[in-house]
């Protein structure tokens, strides 16, 4: 058996180090091969997720209910936090506060060290990839193995997910027979030689490089699909029964879990247990729901912490708007219906949340410091289908909307921006009916100068590289004004 550690091919923070959104998509259109697989893909999911959703005769109230139940618990998430912790911590769980993503990764390293192990088996999970808890374990000595197939792929291709419910949603199975082939072996058991890219060889490649894992991990890390306030049970929804193997086989469980995760009672659940695998994988029903209420001597588990993270969603929540981002419940449907995702792939997006919730919950969760997150209110064409497909109701467009108008009106030095003084100009010009009609007898001039030739190319700054893109129609001769003067006089 191999001891060699995984070496993340991403550093910590490697997300932010992505050029923005603009830059970062033309590199990704280049990549004929990973197009293909994501129309491919996201066709096949979207379409099974639309004739999931239209069995079911009250999707649309369903959808209401998600939507109602989220907003409940974002007015009274103080309440229901410390409603889940009692009834957590009277069932035996370890209960932790993390108020970024240092200290949640600083608390599972303490739990790890403190067992003594140099490994661990973890379900797939969005909160430890947002706060880089991989690479901050293996920074400490710690080996995290990825359980999940998809998962497992991209963490042995030395890459980065691209997609919320399928991280390799990029490659197809001839890259990853090519990734097993060549990287299984330096981390455990190697893939069978002359494995073909047969799924089922493939599935059955993973399942032995993982069993030997899951036998000897002491220790397992997930994340967690809800937290019940009420009776303090933690639930995992998956596929492929990984995440049950690691939430009964390891000795301890560390349970990392965004605050915004909680539903109040049981009955909630339910609402979001039929909205999530129609929405996600397209199934009636996902083949494993894990619940477990603290633990029970003999019986899984023996040691169980929950740590509870913030990292951002407070201030997503002091925003009126911007909140509804928090509704989300990971099912991906808004990334399968998105024009821009099928296209750019989930790496442009500088985040492991990517497509039209990366676009509104990244720049709320770590702010719009950097020039990616400025960017990614932008990565959208306000459609609109994502609004359509949402099982709880976010409201993309809105919020697209009002963190664009955030990035725009944010000042990041003494001078304005290019676009704030073009924005500025254009306020001057509407907000006046005579600044638009000098502005408009301007046009006209310019009309007459072009006559009906319709302009090219100008090497002129702030339009050459419209022009360069495409031509534009001449100047009209007449203004609206005129030819309503002309046509029915002062009327
Ligand atoms: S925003 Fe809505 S559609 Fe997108 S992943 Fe979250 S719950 Fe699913």
């Amino acid at each position: 058996m191999t001891t060699q550690r995984l070496t993340p091919a991403p550093p910590e923070g490697a997300w932010l180090g992505i050029p923005p959104f603009p830059k970062a998509v033309k590199t990704e259109l280049e990549n004929s091969t990973q197009r293909k697989n994501l129309r491919h893909a996201t066709g096949t999911i979207r379409a099974k997720r639309a004739v999931r959703a239209s069995e079911v005769h009250n999707w649309e109230e369903l959808r209401t209910a998600g939507e109602q139940i989220k907003n409940r618990v974002g007015r009274h998430l103080d309440h229901y936090l410390e409603q889940a912790e009692a009834a957590m911590t009277a069932a035996g769980v370890h209960v932790h506060w993390a108020r970024d993503g240092k200290e949640a990764n600083e608390i599972v390293t303490r739990i790890a060290k403190e067992k003594a192990v140099d490994e661990v088996v973890k379900i797939k999970s969005m909160v430890t990839q947002e706060t880089d808890l991989n690479e901050h374990l293996e920074r400490n000595g710690i080996a995290a193995w990825e359980t999940d197939l998809a998962e497992l792929i991209v963490q042995l291709g030395h890459d980065l997910p691209s997609h919320i419910l399928v991280p390799a949603i990029h490659r197809n199975r001839s890259e990853v027979r090519d990734i097993f082939t060549a990287e299984m072996g330096q981390y455990g058991k190697a893939a069978p030689e002359g494995i073909s890219d047969d799924p089922p060889e493939l599935t059955a490649a993973a399942r032995a490089h993982l069993r030997e894992k899951f036998l000897r991990a002491k220790m397992a890390v997930s994340g967690g699909n809800f937290i019940v306030a009420e009776t303090g049970t933690l639930v995992i929804v998956e596929s492929e029964g990984n995440g049950r193997m690691c939430l009964t086989l390891p000795e301890t469980l560390v349970s990392v879990v965004g605050i915004e995760k909680i539903v109040p009672t049981f009955q909630d659940l339910e609402v979001f247990l039929k909205l999530l695998p129609r929405s996600s994988t397209g199934e009636r029903m996902n083949p494993y729901t894990s619940m477990w209420t603290g633990v029970r001597e003999g019986d899984g588990p023996q040691e169980l912490h929950v740590v509870l993270v913030d990292n951002g969603r407070t201030d997503v929540l002091a925003d009126p708007q911007g909140r509804a981002a928090l509704r989300c419940i990971r099912c991906s449907a808004c990334l399968n219906i998105c024009p821009v995702y099928e296209r750019a792939g989930g790496h442009a997006y500088g985040s492991p949340y990517p497509g039209p919730i990366g676009a509104i919950l990244n720049p709320q969760l770590r702010g719009i410091t950097s020039k990616v997150d400025q960017a990614l209110p932008f990565a959208s064409t306000l459609c609109g289908a994502c609004n359509e497909v949402c099982p709880v109701r976010i409201p993309f467009t809105d919020i697209l909307v009002q963190q664009r108008h955030r990035v725009a009106t944010k000042k990041t030095s003494k001078h304005p921006t290019i676009e704030q003084g073009l924005m500025k100009a254009a306020g001057w010009v509407m907000g006046d009916g005579k600044h638009l009609a000098s502005v408009q007898q301007g046009s006209k001039l310019a009309g007459r100068v072009f006559g009906k030739k319709w302009i090219g190319p100008m090497p002129v700054p702030l339009v050459d590289r419209w022009t360069q893109a495409r031509d534009v129609e001449p100047p009209p001769t007449e203004t609206f004004r005129d030819w309503w003067k002309r046509e029915r006089g002062d009327r």
